[in-house]
């Protein structure tokens, strides 16, 4: 059974029947990593998100043009209209060419997301490459009396859009609240309110990354890139737009007005938003110390982490909960993950082997629409993974005899892990996984031996042990307490 598909549009704040604007086409723009560090654990849910229902829309017989972006120019500092380029800033940090940053990250997020087995999308277009649609867009905005310029800067020109039409439609703010809970200009700035934001800014002197423009030699500003990337390759209406909620407010807000004031029309039937991942409670930040990266979580080499989790423990972990709830990182979350995982890889595996019988004394169809419905309510990946479990106790069961799969129902659980375990959740079977406890056991198992021929003062078997292991890439570190060990 499928059924029809439910997703949550923030936009109505209710859960609305997908009805694809021009079937069997989807448009789906989601809104990519700014590149200027090392993609981080906050980056893998959206990613993974969307790719649930990119997978999911195939699988359903849609064919989807996926477009998700990489900013490389114009997401200024704390996404304000002032302060550094982010990437510009980290180039002068790192002595080295804004694109040379982004070329570095942009592979960092392509190698992890890869990782994680989030599938490409059909087109991953850069700002920087875009500088001309951006232009004409602001032209449109400009023509139909919604931006003024200010000393060679463009200005959106909110409380003249919001004549005509609604600003804060989207997060559900009010114009007013927000002009009060804004601070005050404070005379040196061009804008001529505080909601205003800039579409395109006049680069200074010192300013890399700039184009020429009828206005002046400068930079678009954050928002604008996605209206004009998306109008350039979904058109002007398309049917999703996805983020995650912490793009919510500015930048979808002002994305959904800049296509009304250029186009005259609301660009987006559905917008979805993932929610945020906190680490201990505590929301994740570089000056919180809590900063995890993918590639620290791959290694486990981070002071917050008990072990190293590999990329199919990450991703079953942020299935395992709601994209819309908030998902809190832990160890034990974590480590919970990983054998929930082991236990539904090895019920798979069991399958084949399984002794049948004439009838069974479960009904695997009905286990079969249940995860159907839950996918398809606006992808309930933990209801349609309690599912699976059930299926996991069903087939242990079966393997101690105190169940009866007949071999049809037998295939049929088959075709269920492979449907939603490997292509709809994306997981993948990792001949690896397992390898990093093993590896852990194997070198405390001759740190021990290395630690007696010490006390034997066998040194010379001490040293040896050493070496060898060093030579393999495996650094031990005398302390006080006795000894630690890092991968080099
Ligand atoms: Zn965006």
């Amino acid at each position: 059974m499928e059924g029809k598909l439910f997703i949550y549009n923030s936009l109505k704040r209710t859960k609305e029947e997908f009805v694809a604007i021009n079937y069997p086409y989807v448009g789906l723009y989601v809104c990519g990593p700014t590149v200027y560090g090392e993609a981080h654990l906050g980056h893998a849910r959206p990613a993974i998100t969307f790719d649930i229902l990119f997978r999911l829309l195939q699988h359903l017989g849609y064919k989807v043009r996926y477009v998700r972006n990489i900013t490389d120019v114009g997401h200024l500092e704390n996404d304000a209209d002032q302060g550094e380029d982010k990437i510009a800033k980290k180039a002068r940090v790192e002595q080295l060419e804004p694109m040379e940053i982004v070329q570095l990250y942009t592979d960092n997020y392509h190698e992890n997301m890869k990782a994680l087995n989030v599938k490409s999308p059909s087109i991953e277009p850069r700002a920087s490459g875009h500088i001309i649609e951006q232009q004409q867009i602001i032209q449109k905005i400009i023509d139909n009396g919604f931006a003024y310029e200010a000393n060679g800067s463009i200005y959106f020109d909110v409380k003249k859009y919001n004549q005509t039409n609604k600003y804060g439609l989207l997060s559900g703010r009010n114009i007013d609240d927000l002009l009060e809970n804004t601070r005050q200009l404070d005379g040196q700035e061009e804008k001529r309110a505080s909601l205003d934001f800039a579409l395109w800014k006049k680069a200074k002197p010192e300013h890399i990354m700039r184009w020429p423009s009828p206005w002046s030699d400068g930079f678009p500003g954050w928002h604008l890139e996605c209206t004009a990337m998306s109008t350039k390759y979904l058109g002007e209406t398309f049917d999703i737009h996805g983020g995650g909620l912490d793009l919510l407010f500015p930048h979808h807000e002002c994305e959904l007005a800049q296509s009304k004031a250029a186009l005259g029309k609301d660009s987006v039937k559905y917008w979805m938003h993932n929610n945020m991942i906190t680490i201990n409670g505590q929301k994740m930040g570089k000056s919180l110390g809590n900063f995890i990266t993918l590639k620290e979580l791959f290694s486990g080499n981070h002071t917050l982490l008990e072990q190293a989790y590999s990329p199919m423990t990450i991703r079953f972990f942020i299935l395992q909960a709601h994209y819309r709830s908030t998902l809190d990182f832990s160890n034990d979350a974590l480590q919970a993950s990983e054998k929930g995982l082991a236990r539904l890889i090895s019920a798979y595996k069991v399958l084949d082997g399984l002794e049948t019988a004439e009838k069974s004394t479960y009904n695997v169809e009905e286990l079969k629409n249940k995860c159907y419905q839950a996918i398809l309510d606006d992808l309930n990946t933990p209801i349609l993974i309690a599912h699976l479990f059930e299926a996991v106790k069903i087939i242990n069961a079966t393997k101690i005899g105190t169940e009866k799969l007949s071999k049809e129902d037998v295939s049929v659980l088959k075709q269920v892990f492979e449907l939603f375990v490997f292509d709809i959740l994306g997981i993948k079977i990792d001949e690896n996984a397992g390898n990093g406890e093993l590896l852990n056991n194997v070198v405390s198992i001759l740190l021990n031996y290395r630690q007696k021929s010490k006390e034997n003062k066998d040194w010379s078997t001490a040293d040896e042990i050493r070496n060898e292991l060093k030579e393999i890439g495996i650094i031990i570190k005398d302390s006080k307490e006795g000894f630690t060990w890092e991968m080099e």
